[in-house]
């Protein structure tokens, strides 16, 4: 007997009962951002693994473990994206847009990671993005939340909360990893496998450990913030008063590092009570250093991410429903060859003058009988009929199926003007 035929692990079918709201949300998503002045950036969604190890870092859990990474036939090793930022600063620096002001872009796909499926992760998931190249001033950083802030209103999401930190510069981490180290090492018999790899690796990143046995260790452990050098203090002082004249409270989060490890200076995460334990539904932060380090010319830079799988539970848990009436609909019912031919003209002149009205093509060519079941199962508010009494006549014929009245006939032009009428 063969296998039953099934999805990998952790990816997920988008149904068609749900893709409405999928689209719904991306056009919101899509329009907000352009309406703030970012375009649409859509880079492969394959690079070679080097690209996503020099963004990202070797000692992240996304290089070190969750990549879908393969040789390719000519033996170099390609990955399927993580994540949206590398893309976009290999974009940048291999079309050289940053040497034409600055860039603002957003984009929206499928991202992939090899990691624990449960609700609200999964190994294909989608994120939104946007990424701004050439501004490195507080200001630019409140842009993203005041975005990311609006979007949430625009859903009419509630209980959202903003945690931010700061990095400060690369120079101010390096002291204080000594320092974190030196801590770390004091209480080394307290740590597990994956902290004492960090420790070694990239030992900030034990205080982004989810390990609840660590957590105590973790909240006594000296914090950045009292680390970071003059620049970055002023730096995140106008990010904070930013936030104040926009009125978006915030929290500060010591223990905000992010997983990757391109941030500097300001790191923020938007977190809900509301999904369990994947509470993060959109992080982002600074990353001034990347693109040079990458191979551009220096340019600052900054971005946020949302996951739009996390984004859609949230909706609802909070039961927020976004469609509102459905459009009218209407089910064009044919009997006849001839009138079978001629329906294809009628569809196109109802499809041109009806924008926005759902339009169904009769494509089983049954009887009226069974075409008006169909009409029924698929929730069409008419029948427009087209048969052989109609065609002899130069006429249609409209039949309500969800509201009182006749079926009544007319000519093509009448039964426009009647649609327009009650749109
Ligand atoms: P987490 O700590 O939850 O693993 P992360 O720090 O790895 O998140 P980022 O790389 O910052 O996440 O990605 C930004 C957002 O993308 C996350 O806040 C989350 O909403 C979403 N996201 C990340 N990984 C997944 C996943 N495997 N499945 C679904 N959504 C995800
Ligand atoms: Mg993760």
């Amino acid at each position: 007997m063969s296998k039953k035929i099934q999805a990998i692990r952790g990816m997920k079918d988008l149904l068609p009962k749900d893709s409405t709201l999928w689209l719904q949300v991306e056009q919101t998503i899509g329009t907000l951002f352009s309406a703030y002045g970012y375009k649409n950036i859509r880079t492969p969604m394959i690079e070679k693994t080097s690209t996503f190890c020099r963004a990202i870092g070797e000692v992240t859990d996304i290089v070190g473990k969750e990549m879908y990474s393969w040789q390719d036939t000519n033996a170099e090793s390609i990955s399927l994206r993580p994540e949206g930022t590398a893309g976009c600063v290999r974009a940048m620096i291999e079309h050289n847009l940053p040497r034409e002001g600055l860039q603002k872009v957003f984009y929206l796909g499928a991202m992939f990671r090899r990691e624990r499926p449960q609700k609200g992760r999964y190994r294909q998931f989608h994120q939104a993005g946007v990424e701004v190249f050439g501004s490195n001033n507080a200001k630019s950083d409140a842009e993203l939340i005041m975005m990311s802030h609006s979007l949430w209103n625009e859903l009419g999401l509630k209980n959202l909360h903003l945690e931010i930190n700061t990095l400060g510069s690369e120079a101010a981490r390096a002291n204080y990893k000594g320092i974190l180290v030196d801590y770390f090492n004091q209480h080394k018999n307290q740590l597990d496998k994956d902290s004492l790899e960090r420790l070694a690796a990239n030992p900030l990143r034990i205080l982004d450990s989810k390990n609840a046995k660590l957590q105590n260790l973790i909240n006594t452990a000296p914090k950045l913030i009292d680390y970071i050098d003059k620049e970055s203090v002023e730096h995140f002082d106008e990010f904070k008063t930013y936030l104040k004249y926009l009125n978006i409270p915030y929290q500060i989060n010591p223990r905000l590092v992010r997983g990757l490890d391109y941030y500097n200076r300001t790191v923020f995460e938007w977190t809900t009570p509301d999904l369990g334990t994947q509470e993060t539904i959109c992080a982002g932060g600074r990353y001034d250093g990347l693109v040079e380090k990458m191979g551009g010319k220096p340019t600052p830079a900054a971005g946020f991410a949302i996951g739009l799988e996390r984004l859609i539970l949230l909706l609802g848990a909070q039961n927020i429903t976004l469609i509102n009436k459905p459009p009218l609909s209407i089910y064009l019912a044919v009997l006849g060859d001839e009138a079978q031919l001629k329906s294809m003209q009628i569809f196109t002149k109802l499809r041109r003058a009806l924008p926005g009205v759902i339009l169904y093509n009769d494509i089983n060519l049954g009887s009226f009988k069974s075409q008006f079941k169909k009409a029924n199962k698929v929730g069409a508010d008419f029948a427009l009929i087209l048969g052989t009494e109609e065609l002899n006549n130069k006429q249609v014929s409209i039949k309500p199926l969800k509201r009182q009245g006749e079926q009544q006939s007319m000519t093509l032009d009448k039964a426009i003007d009647y649609f327009k009428s009650i749109l």
